[in-house]
Order: structure tokens, then C-alpha cells, then sequence
């Protein structure tokens, strides 16, 4: 299979840079390691070799890695983060009752030196020079010795020794479901380096950003180890293991107690894996050829479960194909990791006991990562929200479409928690740095959902059908880049024509809500007069549907101004007038129905419940002297 490799090799390495604002620039690292696994006190050794290329028009005098092992030690700011937040990561610390009230420890704080995470770097080089560097908790700091010019390539070379962490969080050993080796964050990464400036992010809690390029990866391991993960099996036909072509017998070298494993993967921005000695591996064909691969502990319920998952896989999958675009390798691993679930390139380590559904959920919601992360490398630590809350939004569609029974609405739970966290008063911007939040949960609803919304919020805005064709532009114009907030606003405004800006900014900058609310529905003459007003400070559009007494139904749509656009009639089977845009700056708005007042059921403000309106009660008018009749 080597030559279908060199081809998607070619053609990914190539893609044009059309439909993207042509000073666009990213740097590469394109890396090669070879890393020695002792399995017995899970420290690992190795060598890597990093082609370097700035194609930026700045001269580099430094580049910073990172060493994310080094987070799992008693008085890293990881194990400071999470003796202070209010609601640490329940997997990250242990309960207890001191003087009867419940403590939650650190469990990094009392990690013992044998079970501690760390990545020490020896022998740095520049093109064969020497090169100072120093460490700073999770990151490693490199003077070079030959600044790098603008659009020129450099090699660093390097030896690294690691120890896996007692999992706590991602990576680490022996996790609570078994799984020997969950290898996520293992190496001396490259930090990014874009039209920002460096990225080198301390390792606090959450997430990452890098720098796209060609891996390839030697791991040498005891034999009776199975590896799942990123990238493609190079020598599937000496290691076996279920990689084999079928009907090759695989025959090890007398003597041998160790296998080298050699992976190579193509334009991808991360490499992880996971290993196991009682690894159960499935491989099964999914949509295009793609080879998906199952690893997964040797227990009745989870080799239960891990079957029934693989076909909703291949659906989900084929789901995701078709509303955003090719899922672009030819393979994908699922590998139980055994420690909540988390995408990386080309592969998952995820949670694999526990119930069916959960299983599934978790399955999609990282597979479709796949196109929200590892194909559209958005900025995860500067904006979660785009690739949590646009991975959530696809889940959420793709769940409802392999559901017994499906939901109208499959994002009511979404605005139903976002309307929670506005409730409570301690909602942050989604501009905010993902380790900024003050509360896990604030995090969690204002990446996973309220960028989920964003979406669906948007399909409100300019319809559905441009919401689609977005989603498809935004995939082809940035795959294998690193799309920032504006591009998917521009890309919704070049497919649809409306202006957007303001929805980028109120959205995802500040805490700004809607509140629209019918204030006055009065008799004017044989006519009715309906006063809406603006009571929240974000602008929105109006669909109001008036609901009549002979149960005929009519719609009216009331264009933003700022936006300078006129939506499709999202419901063609009913009548749908444009009234007047409104303009923000007037709190109110007033329209006449051709109707008088007691032939008027209801009137609503947008059934769809896509505007999430922040007040609900105020978007109804009951004609209460009609409804008592
Ligand atoms: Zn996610």
C-alpha cells in the first residue's frame, strides 16, 4: 500500500492556497523519531530529528517545545491550577473528609518520583551545532546558535528520555480500565509559531495547537504489545498483530522479545498511541475505502460493546463526509485509552467501558474532531469553541441521525444549558483562553455549546441551506491550515451575502443576550398593531408567526439592518411577509396584521427556538379574551 501513500502524500502536501487571503503563511515540521518503550518501568528513550521550515517573514533567534510530561509533578502549575479552581476535574483528584467536610486532593500533588511524568532533552542541535537550552516547567526554551531567516529550513536534532505519568489526565499508565499505555503528549513538540507570534502555552489544563507536518515514528516495544494510533503501519507484514494483509503469516525472529513498530503520517499536527498487551483489534471498512481500526481491552462488556460500535462508526463517519466534506486518510483508530476521550490526529483514545450509548457518543463526538481539529487546526487554547462547539454541533446532527425516534430540535439541550450558565450570572466570553475560565464547567458550556450554537444560531440567521454549503466552504477553503473566528464568518458571509461581523463579535467576544419581547398587540381600527421590543443588547433578526382562529397560520420576517439581508422563508408551506428592517439602535418596532385583534390565536417569536432568546415568556402573545370563547 505504499504507492496509495506517496499519493496522498503528494496530494495533500500541495494544497492550493486559493479563496485564502494570499499573504497566508504556517510553518512545518516535518519529524522523525525513533523511541525505545521499556515496559516494565514505563521510561522511554529517544532520538528525533525535526526539518524545521519557517515560511514566515520573520528571523527566528528561538524556538520553544513542549515537555507536557513534565505537568504530572507534585508543584507543576497544572498540579497549583488544581489545588485552587473551584471545580477541579473529578478524575484529577481524590476525595476525602477532613474535620467532616469533603477535600478534594491533587492527585498529582502526591505523585512519589517513580510515577511522575517528565521529558529530559540531552545533545540539542542546530544543523549539527550545539544549541543552550532550558527548561520551564512544561516548556523547553532553545537559543539557537543560527538565527532562521525568512522562508529557509533548518534541521535540530535531539535525545530525549521520558517517563509515562500515573494517568491522571490523557496520558499516563495503567489507568483505571487497565490500559498499559496511553502515549498522548509523549514527545518534544514543536511549539506554533503563526501570525500571532509564538504559542508556547504552558501545559495547565487544556489544549493544544500545532504545527502541521510529516511524521515518521520508530517504536521499538515488547512483542506481545499491540499499538493503535496515529499514522500508517509501514511494516504491518513483519509486526502482525491484526495489521497483516490476510493470510500472511507472521514469523518473528528467534530470540526477538521486542518489535519495531514504523509508522508514517502525512500532514497531520500531532502523533499519539496507545498500547496494550491484551488489546483486542478489529479492522473494518468504512466509507471510501477508509480502514477503521478498534483496539480495545479483552473483557466481555467492552468486547460487546466495541462490536455493536463499529458499524454506527461507519455511519457516523459517512454522516460527517457528507455534511462537511471527505474525511481525508485512509485510516482511523478508536483505541481505548482509558481516560475520558480525546481527539488526536488520525486516531482517538477514549473511555471503552461503560454503557453502549456512551460508548457511541463519545466515539462520534472524537471522530468528528476529525474535521473540526485535525483538518481545521483552528487555535483550541484561543478558541475551544471552535473546535468543541462545532464537533458538538455535528454530533448532535449525526446522533439524531442514527436515532430510533429523532428530534425536531436535536439542539434544545444545548440552549437549555447555555440558558443556565447566563442564569447563573458567571458566564465568561468565548474569547476567552481556554485555561482562563474560572469554573471547568463555565469552560465546558462555553466551548462545547455555546460554540455549538454559534452554528446553529447561524442556520437562524442566513437558513440552512447556506448554513450547509458554509460548513463545506469553510472545510475545503482551510483544511490543513489553522482557520481563525473570522474565516468561518467570512466564509457564511461569501456563501450567503449577509453581513456578520456584529454576530462574530457580540457572540463570541462578550456575555451581550437576547431578549426579544412581544410588548403590545392592540386594535387599530379593522387592524391589529404588534410592538415588539429589544430588550437584550444583541441585535437579531425577527420570524414571528401569527396563529389565527381558523387555524390558518402566516408568518413575517423583520430583517436586521446591520446584516443587509433577507433570509429564504425558512417554512415555504406558510405565507411569509418581509416587513421593514430594524435598526438596533430603536428598542422598539411596530408592524400591522390586516387582521382585527380577536381573530388572533397566538403570536410567537421565532418557533424554531434556533434564536437563543435568553427570555422565553415574553416571545408569546395568548389572546386571552379569544381563547376563553
Ligand atoms: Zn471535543
Amino acid at each position: 500500500m505504499k504507492n496509495t501513500l506517496l499519493i496522498s502524500l503528494f496530494s495533500l502536501a500541495f494544497v492550493p492556497l486559493s479563496a485564502q487571503n494570499r499573504d497566508y503563511w504556517q510553518q512545518k515540521a516535518d519529524y522523525k523519531m525513533d523511541v525505545s518503550m521499556n515496559v516494565k518501568n514505563y521510561q522511554y528513550n529517544g532520538k528525533q530529528e525535526l526539518v524545521y521550515t519557517n515560511n514566515s517573514n520573520d528571523t527566528l533567534k528561538k524556538v520553544y517545545y513542549h515537555l507536557f510530561n513534565n505537568a504530572f509533578q507534585p508543584g507543576s502549575e497544572m498540579d497549583g491550577r488544581l489545588q485552587c479552581i473551584k471545580d477541579p476535574d473529578a478524575r484529577m483528584v481524590t476525595k476525602t473528609t477532613v474535620d467532616g467536610k469533603e477535600v478534594k486532593v491533587s492527585r498529582i500533588k502526591n505523585l512519589k518520583p517513580d510515577e511522575i511524568g517528565y521529558l529530559k532533552i540531552t545533545n540539542f542541535k542546530q544543523d549539527g551545532i550545539s544549541s543552550t537550552t532550558k527548561t520551564i516547567g512544561t516548556i523547553l526554551e532553545v537559543i539557537l546558535p543560527k538565527p532562521i531567516l525568512p522562508k529557509s529550513q533548518t534541521t535540530f536534532t535531539l535525545d530525549f528520555e521520558g517517563q509515562v505519568p500515573v494517568q491522571i489526565r490523557r496520558s499516563g499508565r495503567n489507568n483505571s480500565e487497565g490500559v498499559a499505555l496511553s502515549m498522548t503528549q509523549w514527545y518534544p513538540k514543536i511549539a506554533e509559531f503563526d501570525f500571532e507570534g509564538w504559542h508556547a502555552d504552558p501545559y495547565i489544563a487544556r489544549e493544544f495547537h500545532g504545527v502541521w507536518g510529516n511524521f515518521d515514528v520508530k517504536i521499538t516495544i515488547d512483542k506481545e504489545y499491540t499499538i493503535g494510533g496515529t499514522g500508517y503501519l509501514q511494516n504491518k507484514n513483519e509486526i502482525g498483530h491484526g495489521y497483516q494483509d490476510a493470510g500472511t503469516e507472521i514469523v518473528y525472529p528467534k530470540k526477538t522479545k521486542t518489535l519495531t513498530w514504523h509508522f508514517v503520517a502525512p500532514m497531520v499536527h500531532d502523533f499519539a498511541w496507545g498500547a496494550d498487551k491484551d488489546y483486542l483489534h478489529d479492522v473494518v471498512k468504512g466509507p471510501n475505502d477508509v480502514d477503521l481500526h478498534f483496539f480495545y481491552k479483552n473483557n466481555p462488556k467492552t468486547v460487546e460493546n466495541w462490536k455493536k460500535l463499529a458499524p454506527y462508526m461507519v455511519k457516523v463517519m459517512d454522516f460527517y463526509n457528507h455534511k462537511v466534506g471527505n474525511y481525508p486518510y485512509k485510516q482511523y483508530s478508536f483505541i481505548q485509552g482509558g481516560d475520558g476521550g480525546m481527539e488526536y490526529a488520525m486516531c482517538t483514545l477514549m473511555l471503552g467501558n461503560g454503557e453502549l450509548d456512551g460508548i457511541i457518543g463519545t466515539g462520534a463526538h472524537e471522530l468528528g474532531h476529525s474535521w473540526f481539529q485535525h483538518v481545521l487546526a483552528s487555535n483550541e487554547s484561543k478558541h475551544p469553541w471552535m473546535d468543541e462547539g462545532f464537533t458538538t454541533y455535528i454530533e448532535d446532527l449525526a446522533m439524531n441521525e442514527i436515532a430510533a425516534t429523532k428530534a425536531e430540535n436535536p439542539f434544545k439541550g444545548n440552549y437549555n444549558n447555555y440558558y443556565r450558565l447566563v442564569a447563573s450570572g458567571k458566564e465568561q466570553p468565548q474569547s476567552t483562553h481556554s485555561d482562563r475560565y474560572d469554573e471547568n464547567r463555565v469552560y465546558s458550556i462555553a466551548s462545547y455549546i455555546k460554540g455549538s450554537i454559534f452554528l446553529s444560531q447561524l442556520s437562524y440567521l442566513i437558513g440552512q441551506e447556506n448554513l450547509d454549503k458554509t460548513l463545506k466552504r469553510y472545510y475545503s477553503d482551510f483544511q490543513f491550515k489553522h482557520p481563525t473566528p473570522n474565516d468561518i464568518k467570512r466564509t457564511a458571509e461569501r456563501i450567503s451575502g449577509a453581513e456578520l461581523d456584529w454576530y462574530l463579535t457580540d457572540w463570541t467576544q462578550t456575555t451581550n443576550t437576547i431578549d426579544y419581547a412581544i410588548k403590545n398587540v392592540e386594535e387599530n381600527g379593522k387592524n391589529t398593531n404588534i410592538t415588539l421590543e429589544r430588550i437584550g443588547r444583541m441585535p437579531m433578526p425577527m420570524d414571528i408567526l401569527v396563529e389565527y382562529t381558523d387555524g390558518t397560520k402566516e408568518s413575517f420576517y423583520i430583517p436586521l439592518r446591520m446584516m443587509n439581508f433577507v433570509k429564504e422563508n425558512p417554512t415555504p408551506s406558510i405565507k411569509r411577509t418581509v416587513l421593514n428592517d430594524w435598526a438596533w439602535g430603536f428598542q422598539s418596532y411596530t408592524f400591522e396584521i390586516q387582521k382585527s385583534k380577536n381573530t388572533i390565536k397566538r403570536i410567537i417569536i421565532d418557533p424554531s427556538e434556533l434564536m437563543a432568546d435568553v427570555k422565553k415568556d415574553n416571545n408569546v402573545f395568548l389572546n386571552v379574551t379569544e381563547e376563553k370563547k
